[in-house]
């Protein structure tokens, strides 16, 4: 019979039950209170890129090989100072009340849910339907790759500040490349972003038919990269940056530098774009948030 075992934490302010810390969640052996160790010390940097937007959390009771939880709704067991905050449904009546995350005993109360990946729309739930950043998901359809990602990233970091638009790149933690467009503009809408973004993927597929698609259609994603541009919509999600992910390893989704994807296209090689939790923390000593700007950057998208 599995015992479930307990041991109380104190986080801040607050006081924590954390269960069964010695289970082992991943394949190459990692266990929860490994996962609840990298969360708090990465709270500094991920908690800015949580706060205020309603968390998708994607549970793994019994490890990242088996059976995904997938929830929106915030647990109706949660403690009262783990706030929530709701959201109108876009298909059916009434609200979805999210779990908020706003301070690190709420992050650590939520990973312990077995919680290992966490997703955040590209809006606040105060402005649910008003985008902070626009965000291109580069998919590889094999047998392409990352390396085809990075490459056709670097044009997409051309072509966007050419039009006066600074982008910032981030690793998934799975095959590709996430490429995030600060805009922290009033006013901006998801017709807005989704529309140019739809535009700038057709222009790069009309250049590099062979080599690019913009049609979800996953049959026509073979040996190409998938530019989503439908990502931006107020109904999706893309998993937070710093976020572990649920893999054979506990890799991260990453922020990267443009320099460090120049040099893995240069190479050839993208092996030094795999970061794992531990990696990740002594980068963010070494470099902190490479995101930051995401956060705060002010720009316009072009008319
Ligand atoms: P990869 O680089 O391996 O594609 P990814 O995180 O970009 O990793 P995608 O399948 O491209 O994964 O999906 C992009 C984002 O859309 C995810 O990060 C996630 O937030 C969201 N997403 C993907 N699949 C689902 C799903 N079945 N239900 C809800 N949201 C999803
Ligand atoms: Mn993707």
């Amino acid at each position: 019979m599995a015992v479930r075992t307990t041991q109380l934490v104190r986080v801040g302010r607050r006081e924590l039950e954390l269960s069964n810390l010695e289970k082992n969640l991943y394949p190459s052996g990692f266990t929860k209170a490994q996962i609840i160790d990298y969360y708090t010390r990465i709270a500094p940097v991920i908690l800015p890129h949580l706060r205020r937007r309603g968390v998708t959390i994607k549970r793994y009771p019994r490890g990242t090989n088996e059976r995904v939880f997938f929830e929106k709704e915030c647990p109706a067991f949660h403690p009262p100072w783990v706030k929530t905050d709701s959201v109108p449904r876009q298909l059916t009546e009434g609200d979805i009340n999210y779990c908020m995350i706003n301070d690190v005993a709420s992050l650590v109360w939520v990973i312990n849910l077995d919680a290992i990946e966490l997703h955040v729309p590209l809006a606040r739930t105060s402005d649910w339907d008003r985008p902070r950043e626009m965000v291109f998901d580069l998919d590889p359809g094999e047998p392409a790759t990352l390396l085809d990602c990075c490459r056709l990233g670097l044009r997409f970091r051309d072509v966007l500040l050419n039009l006066g638009l600074r982008s910032f790149p981030k690793t998934s933690g799975g095959k590709g490349l996430h490429v995030y467009v600060p805009l922290n503009t009033p006013g901006v809408t998801f017709d807005d972003t989704k529309q140019f973004a739809h535009a700038v993927a057709k222009i790069f597929e009309k250049q590099e038919p062979r080599h690019i698609v913009s049609n979800m259609k996953k049959s026509l994603r073979k040996g190409k990269v998938f530019v989503d541009w439908s990502q931006n919509d107020r109904t999706k999600t893309t998993v937070c940056a710093y976020s572990l992910r649920a893999k054979g390893k506990p890799t991260v989704s990453t922020p990267v530098t443009w320099k460090e994807i120049e040099h893995a296209a240069e190479a050839g090689e993208t092996s030094g774009l795999t970061f794992e939790a531990g990696e990740v923390l002594s980068r963010v000593k070494r470099i902190a948030d490479l995101f930051a700007p995401v956060l705060n950057l002010k720009q316009k998208l072009p008319a």
